[in-house]
């Protein structure tokens, strides 16, 4: 059977009918991909999967709740979407627009965002709105302007994203047969990992695993709420797509962590690079900054001892790695030799560096 998209893959699983018309790129269905080299490094005590979210068709894993949350809003008459954005969210919600015919508003931070997901943006024809502000002054802004224009939310504020980002875990517990014992995810406003644990106690009420894993949340160390217990007003970290310092779904996962016995920690921007990088290197997985902070925590966690051996352990990785280009290049500054095109100079420089 041609696979076309998560709504009709779990259409008895989600809020719609027959009568509804899937908006749909084809996303879910990606990767879980074990690992290998880096597990080999960490001794090779625990089975360690990749969720590799970024082969969804517009790059990150937004496009999951994108297509219930764009899907419903036409269902509902909309001729108009917004919503508040670090990147993905805009990017995603620009290509489901165009795909349903419909106008698409992106509200994002001047000079923040990834080059990649501007582009997707712009060439989708998303009208963008570019404030002098971060991700909370922008989604403040969103919740209130929706009141006074017929536009939808389609931020994760709107219970429709949550309901097709738990698709997610439904995939991890097909593939696994069971559900993992650990999951890891980057945390930013806090949907993702909310939307993860709805989709774990689904399957397991019915009877798919017979357990649930402990949830684990990670974050930039410089934009971390959650770990510090409060909002942050000004939040800093590379990691763009988590620098948000007031979570829309606070009261969510403070519930999830407790229900599933995890935990939150953060990472630095340090850290998150050096593990970017070292996926990139050894594995041959490219994600962004943000999304490399699940597997840095992961670890970090398995090294301090705090995970049991032989633990089957999911990290997401929420968004590709081409998103943003600037950062990847600026890490691998001495990647390239110049040389004169000669064949001399070609053997030389292959000779001089296997
Ligand atoms: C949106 C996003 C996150 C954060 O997800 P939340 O649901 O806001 O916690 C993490 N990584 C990437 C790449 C994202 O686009």
């Amino acid at each position: 059977m041609r696979y076309t998209g998560l709504i009709e893959r779990y259409q008895s699983k989600l809020p719609v009918t027959d009568a509804t018309r899937p908006i749909s790129l084809g996303e879910g269905n990606t990767p879980l991909i074990q690992l290998q080299n880096i597990a080999t490094m960490l001794g090779k005590k625990h089975k360690i999967y990749i969720k590799y979210e970024g082969l969804n068709p517009t790059g990150s894993f937004k496009d999951r709740g994108m297509t219930m949350a764009v899907t419903k809003a036409v269902e509902s008459g909309s001729k108009a979407i917004i919503c508040a954005s670090t990147g993905n969210t805009s990017a995603s919600a620009a290509a489901y627009a165009a795909r349903a015919g419909i106008k698409a508003f992106v509200v994002i931070p001047e000079g923040k965002i990834a080059l990649g997901k501007l582009a997707q943006a712009m060439i989708h024809g998303a009208v963008i709105i570019q404030i002098k502000g971060n991700f909370d002054d922008g989604m403040r802004l969103v919740k209130e302007v929706a009141e006074h224009a017929p536009v939808s939310i389609v931020n994760s504020i709107n219970p429709f994203r949550l309901q097709g980002q738990k698709t997610a875990a439904f995939e991890i517990i097909e593939e696994l047969g069971n559900a993992p014992d650990y999951h890891y995810l980057p945390v930013g406003n806090a949907g993702n990992i909310s939307a993860h644990w709805m989709g774990y106690k689904e399957y397991h009420s019915d009877g798919k695993s017979n357990h649930t894993p402990k949830m684990v949340g990670y974050q930039a160390a410089g934009s971390a709420p959650f770990v510090i217990g409060s909002m942050v007003d000004n939040p800093e970290t590379i990691a763009t797509a988590i620098r948000i310092g007031h979570p829309q779904s606070w009261d969510l996962a403070q519930k999830v962590i407790k229900e599933s016995n995890g935990w939150f920690d953060a990472r630095t921007d340090a850290q998150i690079l050096t593990t970017q990088k070292l996926l990139t290197e050894k594995e041959g997985i490219f994600c962004e900054p943000a999304s490399s902070v699940s597997l840095s925590g992961a670890i970090a966690d398995i090294k301090t001892g705090k995970i049991p051996q032989k633990s089957t352990i999911v990290c997401t990785l929420t968004g590709h790695g081409l998103k943003d280009p600037d950062t990847a290049i600026s890490q691998c500054t001495d990647a390239i030799i110049n040389i004169n095109p000669t064949i001399d100079e070609v053997r030389d420089a292959i000779l001089n560096n296997m």
